[in-house]
């Protein structure tokens, strides 16, 4: 399930494109192509544990639509993962490749398992065995993953290593958000956060909001969102609303995000920090501020709590943080929404410039990804934006609307196989 919504992330990812397929007269036998995922590959994962137990965790990994590369896609550890997120989140996955116009097919793959209560050596065995069972899938020109939410640079460091211990050789261009001394890229851990704050300025150019002093509330003060307000404060914007799962914190004046995350160093949590009023999480998302950053979960913008969101402007930096009752509500209100496959699309981005560095064995300056991933963006966002314009239409469609295309195109020219 996504979050408080009901239905699963692959139905409201089923739905979203049955209704941009609708609007755009896409052609009905490949909109039935784009409906399924190409392949999905279930495993068994035995794993000694610390206490001499065999412990056996199920997991997938599934490729919805490889006609544009090789596929691409994080690996979530959850608890409470199912293979209908799975599917929803390839699906995105193929959708943010696509409008960002990387070649690149998407994918997502995961294990029902609580990284938290593992050991250090639970979690390598477990990551080595599930990368084991997938190896005939992966492989630099067939499938790249990447980390999402439960894994991180050491299980992507785990997972290069188990498959050129299989092949015999170093192949680092097999994962990416990889240590930058095995082959990472620089820049990697900042891009989904820089992404989303590129996408503030540019969304904040054409709606005319003054960044300097705009109030800006952000849920979740983690990977994604510590970026967003550190980029955000430091050209002028007042970061007034941070929040993690223990709760948040709010100031009207303006908080200091580099204190903050000096705070959550050393407390774990923003939450506590002094210089501010306790905020729950649902609070944070109603609060008077111009510019809204979901940053933490999917789900949590819903048609309860829509009506009363007061932001001008949301960028989704969460994926799918909005319902789609939530979605028409904001949309009917005014709100302007840059969505996830846009907003978020720097880590599959600079993942992308860390598999292309890799291959060529010759890597870039820290400046030099950064210059690249802002180009890639602000190309992909103007050309969104046209659509917008020409059709009158909101930006999450426009972005579908794009995405869509790109893969229906290179479905249609590559021709259905026999
Ligand atoms: P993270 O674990 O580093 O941070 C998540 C933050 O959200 C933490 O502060 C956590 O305490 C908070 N949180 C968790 N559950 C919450 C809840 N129920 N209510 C409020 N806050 C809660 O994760 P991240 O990498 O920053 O990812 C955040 C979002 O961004 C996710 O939706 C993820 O899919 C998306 N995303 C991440 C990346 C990436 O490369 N890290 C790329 C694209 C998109």
């Amino acid at each position: 399930m996504s979050g408080r919504n009901q239905i699963s992330l692959w139905t409201m990812a089923r739905q979203r494109l049955d209704e941009v397929a609708q609007l755009m007269h896409l052609d009905p036998r490949i909109h039935e192509v784009l409906r399924n995922c190409k392949r999905v590959m279930e495993v068994s994962i035995p794993v000694k544990m610390d206490d001499g137990s065999i412990k056996v965790f199920i997991g997938w990994r599934v490729h919805h639509n490889l006609a544009r590369g090789p596929a691409k896609g994080g690996v979530r550890y959850s608890p409470t993962l199912t293979l209908d997120e799975v599917k929803g989140l390839a699906m995105l996955m193929t959708w943010k490749c696509a409008v960002v116009d990387l070649p690149y097919g998407g994918a997502k793959g995961g294990v029902i398992c609580n990284p938290t209560e593992l050991s250090d050596g639970e979690l390598e065995r477990l990551t080595r065995r599930y990368t084991s069972e997938l190896i005939l899938l992966l492989g630099p020109e067939k499938d790249i993953p990447a980390p999402d939410m439960g894994t991180d640079e050491r299980v992507m460091a785990w997972m290069m290593d188990t498959y050129s211990m299989n092949v015999g050789y170093s192949v680092p261009g097999v994962v990416t958000g990889k240590p930058v001394n095995i082959g990472g890229s620089r820049g990697r851990r900042e891009a989904p956060g820089r992404s989303v704050a590129i996408c503030v300025e540019e969304a904040a150019s054409r709606l005319g909001i003054r960044l300097e002093g705009a109030k800006v509330a952000i849920q979740g003060f983690g990977k994604v969102g510590g970026v967003v307000a550190l980029l955000l404060h430091a050209i002028g914007c007042k970061i007034v609303a941070v929040s993690d799962i223990k709760g948040g914190i709010y100031n009207p004046n303006g908080l200091d995000p580099v204190k903050l995350t000096a705070h959550k160093r050393q407390h774990k949590t923003v939450s506590t920090y002094r210089d501010g009023d306790f905020i729950t999480n649902d609070e944070l998302l109603e609060l008077p501020c111009d510019i809204l950053v979901p940053a933490a979960v999917e789900g949590v913008i819903t048609n309860e709590n829509a009506e009363k969101v007061r932001a001008k402007l949301i960028v989704e930096a969460a994926n799918g943080p909005i319902t789609m009752e939530a979605d028409s509500i904001l949309r009917d209100k005014g709100v302007f929404i840059v969505p996830d496959i846009l907003a978020n699309a720097g880590g599959v981005i600079v993942s992308y410039f860390e598999w292309v560095q890799d291959i060529q064995q010759f890597f870039w300056t820290e400046q030099e990804v950064n210059d690249r991933l802002r180009q890639v963006i602000r190309r992909a966002f103007g050309e969104v934006w046209s659509i917008l314009r020409d059709r009158g239409i909101d930006m999450r469609t426009a972005a579908y609307i794009l995405a869509v295309s790109r893969v229906a195109e290179a479905i249609r020219m590559r021709g259905i196989y026999p």
